[in-house]
């Protein structure tokens, strides 16, 4: 048995000094009954714990780490870029370089502002939404989530699926009455939110594959039919891929799913493990913003020089191949999960976005958060356990998609799946 004796104490410290002793509420491990690991180091695909156990990480900081951990490229310019001073608050040319290669990259975006997370770039996103259109209300989608802005925090994914916490107190109805909100994948009811709200919404904002009730794609034209059905209302269409940019194509989903949005959210990747999030689109939407508009949005670190570059260097570190390299190792993980799966009679059912992958305990197929609710929850965090004990470490949640890097081997790939066979072989 490995032995977390060290996580166990620094976790005792912890939940005197932050509220539930992490910083951000999936840490904590609740769902799948462990104490929190606490982490010291990572190099490529192996992430160490503070008792020295190694683990093989799929959850690469949620997402950013597409190059695995401290690629030595990244590393190396950080370096460089750190002992010239870490913030200026005036702008520097890394800051054009990142605009310049998001633009050349990213269909949909034409011009782009920089913010510090995930949660500020859809905040950001929408409020110029509605300062562009003039109307008040949003559309969003069940088990979708999109950081913890008051208009988003309703019927989200991610910690608030894991911790069934639907709607937060403390969000304002008068705010929460703005947000409509309809399950992924379902165009007859965002059909029905338009004749009900068409002339009231300034957007709708989608995960183009939902990421935070599990890896969910979008079935059939659904991304589409929300360009069309946006487009006849003169409402916008906003993509999150904060989890998706760069993640899941050379040219984000947009790219892969040949639909271009109004605007578009980025974080995670487009940091490479820094904290960067990031919003574009139309040049005419986008130069509402102030300085050149009337959009009031700014940012103390915004651009902040060590961030762009760790961006930089993760999104010029990869080309196409990469993610045909990526692609295949996901294949071969998939398929070894299945014939493991298969052989000991557990149910599976795996959703698949490039390198996102959603491993469900599940009967049927999962195309939305009502779907994905049935997955076995307890069977899940059997299984999470078991995995780590064999040096797994995987998003502890069965509401999480986990990811690979370009750095995981051919001999991880194997070793993952021998573990799950062993945990199936176990658990059945
Ligand atoms: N949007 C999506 C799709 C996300 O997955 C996340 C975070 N997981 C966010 C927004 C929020 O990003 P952050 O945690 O950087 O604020």
């Amino acid at each position: 048995m490995r032995s977390y004796d060290n996580s166990v104490d620094a976790y005792k410290e912890a939940v005197d000094l932050l509220p539930g002793g992490v910083n951000s509420p999936v840490r904590a491990f609740k769902s799948v009954g462990m104490n929190p690991i606490f982490m010291s180091k990572g190099k490529g695909s192996k992430i160490t714990d503070i008792d020295g156990n190694e683990y093989i990480d799929y959850v690469l900081s949620w997402g950013p780490l597409i190059l695995g951990h401290a690629d030595d490229r990244v590393v190396e310019k950080l370096k460089e870029v750190t002992e010239n001073g870490t913030s200026f608050g005036a702008p520097t040319l890394m800051e054009n370089k990142l605009a310049q290669l998001v633009i050349d990259r990213v269909p949909s975006i034409e011009m782009v502002r920089m913010v510090n997370s995930g949660t500020e770039a859809t905040m950001s996103a929408l409020r110029l939404a509605r300062g562009y259109t003039g109307r008040d209300k949003i559309l969003k989608f069940e088990g979708n989530y999109h950081g913890h802005g008051d208009s988003l925090l309703i019927k989200a994914g991610s910690g608030v699926a894991t911790l069934g916490l639907p709607d937060s107190p403390g969000v304002p109805a008068s705010i929460a009455q703005n947000t409509i909100t309809v399950p992924y994948n379902d165009l007859e009811s965002v059909r029905y939110a338009f004749q009900e709200y068409g002339d009231d919404l300034a957007a709708v904002i989608v995960e183009p594959v939902s990421g935070n009730m599990g890896v969910v794609p979008p079935v059939g034209d659904f991304l589409q039919e929300l360009r069309g059905i946006t487009e006849e209302n003169g409402t916008l269409l906003i993509f999150d891929e904060v989890m998706t940019g760069f993640r899941v194509g050379y040219q984000c989903a947009q790219g892969h799913f040949g639909v271009t949005p109004d605007l578009t959210c980025l974080g995670k990747v487009i940091g490479g493990g820094l904290p960067v999030g990031a919003y574009g689109g139309k040049r005419e939407i986008m130069e509402r913003i102030a300085p050149v508009g009337d959009i009031y949005q700014a940012g103390t670190l915004s651009g902040n020089p060590l961030a762009m570059t760790a961006g930089y260097e993760t999104l010029n570190a990869l080309d196409e191949s990469s993610y045909v390299d990526m692609n295949k190792k996901v294949d071969r993980l998939i398929e070894g999960f299945q014939a493991a799966a298969k052989e000991f009679e557990i149910a599976l059912q795996v959703n698949r976005a490039g390198s996102m992958v959603g491993f469900f305990f599940n009967e049927e197929p999962v195309i939305n958060y009502e779907t994905a609710k049935n997955s076995n929850v307890e069977f899940f965090a059997a299984y999470y356990r078991e995995m780590a004990e064999q040096g797994i470490f995987l998003p502890p949640s069965q509401f999480e998609g986990l990811f690979l890097s370009t750095a995981h081997s051919d001999e991880d790939i194997e070793k993952t799946i021998e573990a799950a066979r062993h945990a199936f072989s176990k658990l059945k």
